[in-house]
C-alpha cells in the first residue's frame, strides 16, 4: 500500500459513550474523539439509550476526529463499525422513527417473556441452534417486548413497515442514507447474538423468530464481518467492517488462532476463545458465538464468557455512592489498604451472567464489619472483577482443552494497575496489556480495512500487535485459594432474590 488515502476510521458505539478513531497503516492511533451519552433507568432493571442521541454523538465524533487529525473523507480507505452488542432498535424505514429508546443489553425487563418461552424445553431450548441459553441478555426477546407493548407495533411490523437492528445496522442504516436508500444489514457477530441466528447456516432461524413472534421481514441481511456494505453519504466512503465489539476486541487483538483469548474490561467483562472453525458446544455456562468471518471465508467461532457488571460497579460506587468522584480515583482508595478487610461485592445487578446465567440473583455485599470503609469497598469492587474473570477462565479450561498461559487485555478498565496485578495473582497466569488498548475499535478498522485492501490480510494483524506491560502472579497459591473460596461463598448469597 503505498498510495490512495493513508488512513482508516473506526466508530465505536459502546455502552457508556461512542468513539470515532483514526488509524494508520501501523495499526497506530493518529485522531480520536469520544462522546458520552444518557443512561436512562426508567425504572429498577430497565436500561434504555436514546438511539437519536446515538446517532448525533456518532456523527459529532467522526467529526472531531477528522479534524483534530486535519482530515477530510478522501484520506480515508474504510471506515469500519463496532458496538455494544444485544442493544436492540427497531424503526420506521419510511420516517426512520425509532418506535421506542433502544432496549440495552443490561435491561432485565424481558424476564416474563424468557421465562415463559422456557416453559417448553427449559433455558437450553434454543442453544442447538443459536448457542445461546436463554437470558434477558439477547435481543431476540427484546424485539418481542417492543412487539408486545408499544401501541401499534405489531400491526405495523407484520405491514413490512417496520425493522429491527442492533446498534450497528442502526449506524449503518442511516449512515448510508436512512429512509433513502439505507442499507439494512448485520454481521455474522452481531447476528449472533439474537438468539435468532442458527450457528451453522449462519441465516436467520425461522422456528426461533416463529417461537418468539418476530416477524422475519423485520430483520437485516446477514452479511460478514469484513466486505463493503455500503458507502457513507456524509465522507463518500465504503463502510467495510462491522463486528461486535467483543469480536472486534477479539481481532483486535491477533487472537484469530484457535486456541487464543482475550479479556475486556469495560462496563461489563468479556473473555473470548477462539475455537477456529470449530462450534463448540458449553457445558459450563459460555455462550457459542461466532468470532469473526472475513469476506467468503469460513466463519471462525469463539467460546464467551459474559460478565454483566465489572467497571459499571466502579461507575456505581461513583455514582450512586459518591465515593469518589472519578473512575481512576478508585484505585488511590483501594491502594490504601492492604486487602479487602473482609468484604466482598457481589455485584448481581443485571442477574448473574457466565457462568450462572440466573435472573434471579440481585447484588450483595457480604462481610460487613464496624472495621470496613470505603476504601476496602473499593477494592473489594475491582476485586469482583477479578474473581468474575476466574470464575469465566475456569469455565474455558472445562469446557475445551486449552489451558490459558497468558492472557491478552483491554478496556477502560486496564489502566488500573493494582486490578491488573490482583488479575494476574488470583489467576496464577500473565496478564498481557498490548501497547494499543484500544482493540475494539482497531478490530473494526483491520476488518474494514481489510476488505478494501488497505490491509493485505490477517497477517497485518498479527504483525502489529505489539506487547506494552505483562503482570505476573506474586500471591502465594493458598491465599489465592482463600480469597477465591470467599468469593464463591459470597455469590451464593446474591442468589434467590427475585422470584
Ligand atoms: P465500554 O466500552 O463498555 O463503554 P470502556 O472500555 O470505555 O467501556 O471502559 C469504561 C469502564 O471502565 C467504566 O465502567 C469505568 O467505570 C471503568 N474504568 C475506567 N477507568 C478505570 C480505572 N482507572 N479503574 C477502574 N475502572 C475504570
Amino acid at each position: 500500500m503505498t498510495q490512495g488515502p493513508r488512513f482508516v476510521l473506526a466508530v465505536d458505539q459502546g455502552t457508556t459513550s461512542t468513539r470515532a478513531i483514526v488509524f494508520t497503516h501501523a495499526g497506530q492511533i493518529h485522531s480520536v474523539a469520544q462522546k458520552e451519552h444518557r443512561q436512562i433507568f426508567p425504572r429498577a432493571g430497565w436500561v434504555e439509550h436514546d438511539t437519536t442521541e446515538i446517532l448525533r454523538n456518532t456523527r459529532e465524533v467522526i467529526g472531531q476526529a477528522l479534524g483534530r487529525g486535519n482530515l477530510t473523507g478522501a484520506d480515508l480507505a474504510a471506515v469500519g463499525l463496532t458496538n455494544q452488542r444485544e442493544t436492540a432498535v427497531v424503526w420506521d424505514r419510511t420516517t426512520g422513527e425509532p418506535v421506542h429508546h433502544a432496549i440495552v443489553w443490561q435491561d432485565t425487563r424481558t424476564a416474563r417473556i424468557v421465562a415463559d418461552l422456557g416453559r417448553e424445553g427449559g433455558a437450553d431450548r434454543f442453544k442447538e441452534v443459536c448457542g445461546l441459553p436463554l437470558a434477558t441478555y439477547f435481543s431476540g426477546p427484546k424485539v418481542r417486548w417492543i412487539l408486545d407493548h408499544v401501541e401499534g407495533a405489531r400491526e405495523r411490523a407484520e405491514a413490512g413497515d417496520l425493522i429491527f437492528g442492533t446498534i450497528d445496522t442502526w449506524l449503518l442504516w442511516n449512515l448510508t442514507g436512512g429512509p433513502d436508500g439505507g442499507v439494512h444489514a448485520t454481521d455474522v457477530t452481531n447476528a449472533s447474538r439474537t438468539m435468532l441466528m442458527d450457528l451453522r447456516t449462519l441465516s436467520w432461524s425461522q422456528d426461533v423468530a416463529a417461537a418468539m413472534a418476530i416477524p422475519l421481514s423485520m430483520l437485516p441481511e446477514i452479511r460478514s464481518s469484513s466486505e463493503v456494505y455500503g458507502t457513507s453519504r456524509k465522507l463518500g466512503v465504503p463502510i467495510a467492517g462491522i463486528l461486535g465489539d467483543q469480536h472486534a476486541a477479539t481481532f483486535g487483538q491477533a487472537c484469530l488462532a484457535r486456541g487464543m483469548s482475550k479479556n475486556t474490561y469495560g462496563t461489563g467483562n468479556f473473555m473470548l476463545l477462539s475455537t477456529g472453525t470449530e462450534i463448540v458446544r458449553s457445558d459450563h455456562g459460555l455462550l457459542t458465538t461466532v468470532c469473526f468471518k472475513v469476506g467468503d471465508q469460513d466463519a471462525v467461532y469463539a467460546l464467551e464468557g459474559s460478565i454483566a457488571v465489572t467497571g459499571s460497579l466502579v461507575q456505581w460506587l461513583r455514582d450512586n455512592l459518591g465515593l469518589f468522584e472519578e473512575s481512576a480515583d478508585v484505585e488511590r482508595l483501594a491502594r490504601q489498604v492492604e486487602d479487602n478487610g473482609g468484604c466482598y461485592i457481589v455485584p448481581a445487578f443485571s442477574g448473574l451472567f457466565a457462568p450462572y446465567w440466573r435472573d434471579d440473583a440481585r447484588g450483595v455485599i457480604v462481610g460487613l464489619t464496624r472495621y470496613v470503609d470505603r476504601r476496602h469497598l473499593a477494592r473489594a469492587a475491582l476485586e469482583a472483577t477479578a474473581f468474575q474473570t476466574r470464575e469465566v477462565l475456569e469455565a474455558m479450561e472445562a469446557d475445551s482443552d486449552v489451558r490459558l498461559s497468558e492472557l491478552r487485555v483491554d478496556g477502560g478498565m486496564v489502566a488500573n494497575e493494582t486490578l491488573m496485578q490482583f488479575q494476574a495473582d488470583i489467576l496464577g497466569v500473565d496478564v498481557v496489556r498490548p501497547r494499543v488498548v484500544e482493540t475494539t475499535a482497531l478490530g473494526a478498522a483491520y476488518a474494514a480495512g481489510i476488505a478494501v485492501g488497505f490491509w493485505d490480510g490477517e497477517q497485518d494483524v498479527v504483525g502489529n500487535w505489539e506487547e506494552d506491560r505483562r503482570w505476573t502472579p506474586a500471591m502465594p497459591e493458598e491465599e489465592r485459594e482463600r480469597l477465591y473460596r470467599a468469593w464463591k461463598k459470597a455469590v451464593t448469597r446474591s442468589f434467590d432474590w427475585v422470584d
